[in-house]
């Protein structure tokens, strides 16, 4: 039976559990009510706590692996192995200035008071470009820390930039882009570290589907070099004869992000009846 803790309530519940459920896995209790669920149909226990002690139990070995966003991870510095990056839960850690305060570059920290409640990642930034600044560490509402007289810029989790405003602040440097990550305890037992490598292994075929579409289409024979040089494919494109004479229809895989611009040029080349369909798992 492998532990796994996701975040009890927030901004990664309906993610963590969503992504469980499209890795096939039911939960036996409903995971708004209880701290601890089962899985019915997969060795797996899930434990919902407060996303700031997820990084302790995993280090711990409480529980074998984790989901929370990297942010927490890296300021935190436990000895986990971050073994996936999720794609959900993303945000930036920024620095942000009274909107009257003039920036010309990292430099303009030097000898600020700056109010966070991310320390070490703020102090490694400052050596790094070597700026000499206060830090000042406050749990939250860190955004009205300048208002207040107590800082002169801060350094927080930015989505929007809204909140910025409303308190008078511009965000002027991006430190860390961050994500949700998938964490686990590099010391866990082979049998444990077995039902990670499952649950990953199904974790990563539906990525790899979000990822990508894919193809069919019609093409005249003596286009279908040109229109194969557009679609590469897992392998390479299925080519099937038409009922036609002198026609073929043509399948394959195309990644998300560049599946428009392929479109295109199919139709350019001489493709017809074109139709692109979501995948629902897809193993590499
Ligand atoms: P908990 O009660 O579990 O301690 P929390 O209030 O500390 O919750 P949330 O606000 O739910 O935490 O944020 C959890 C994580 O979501 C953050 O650590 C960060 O990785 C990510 N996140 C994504 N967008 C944002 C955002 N706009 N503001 C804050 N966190 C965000
Ligand atoms: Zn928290």
């Amino acid at each position: 039976m492998l532990r796994i803790a996701i975040q009890k309530s927030g901004r990664l519940f309906e993610d963590s559990v969503g992504l469980l459920k499209d890795a096939g896995i039911r939960l036996s209790n409903n995971p708004h009510r209880v701290l601890r669920a089962e899985a019915a149909n997969f060795p797996l226990e899930i434990i919902f706590l407060r996303d700031d002690d997820i990084p302790e139990y995993v280090e711990e070995g409480v529980v074998d692996a984790g989901i929370v966003g990297e942010n927490v991870v890296l300021e935190k510095r436990p000895t986990v192995s971050i073994v996936e990056r999720l794609g959900f839960g993303k945000c930036r850690l920024c620095i942000a200035f009274p909107k009257n305060t003039p920036f010309e570059g990292y430099q303009s920290l030097q000898g600020m008071r700056v109010a966070t409640s991310y320390v070490r990642i703020l102090e490694d930034f400052l050596k790094t470009n070597q700026i000499t600044a206060t830090v000042h560490e406050i749990s939250g509402a860190v955004e009205i820390a300048p208002s207040l007289g107590l800082a002169d810029a801060i350094f927080d989790i930015v989505s929007t930039g809204s909140t910025l405003l409303a308190n008078g602040l511009r965000e002027v440097a991006t430190v860390l882009e961050s994500e949700a990550v998938l964490i686990a305890n590099p010391g866990m037992l082979p049998e444990k570290q077995e039902i990670l490598n499952r649950l990953m292994f199904r974790m990563q075929a539906n990525r790899n589907a979000k990822q990508h579409r894919y193809i069919l289409l019609n093409a005249p024979n003596d286009q279908l070099d040109a229109i194969i040089r557009l679609l590469p494919g897992m392998k390479s494109p299925t080519v099937l004869p038409l009922a036609e004479p002198g026609w073929s229809s043509l399948h394959s895989v195309v990644r998300e992000e560049i599946f428009w611009d392929v479109l295109e040029q199919l139709k350019m080349a001489g493709a017809q009846g074109i139709l692109v369909a979501p995948l629902e798992r897809m193993i590499l």
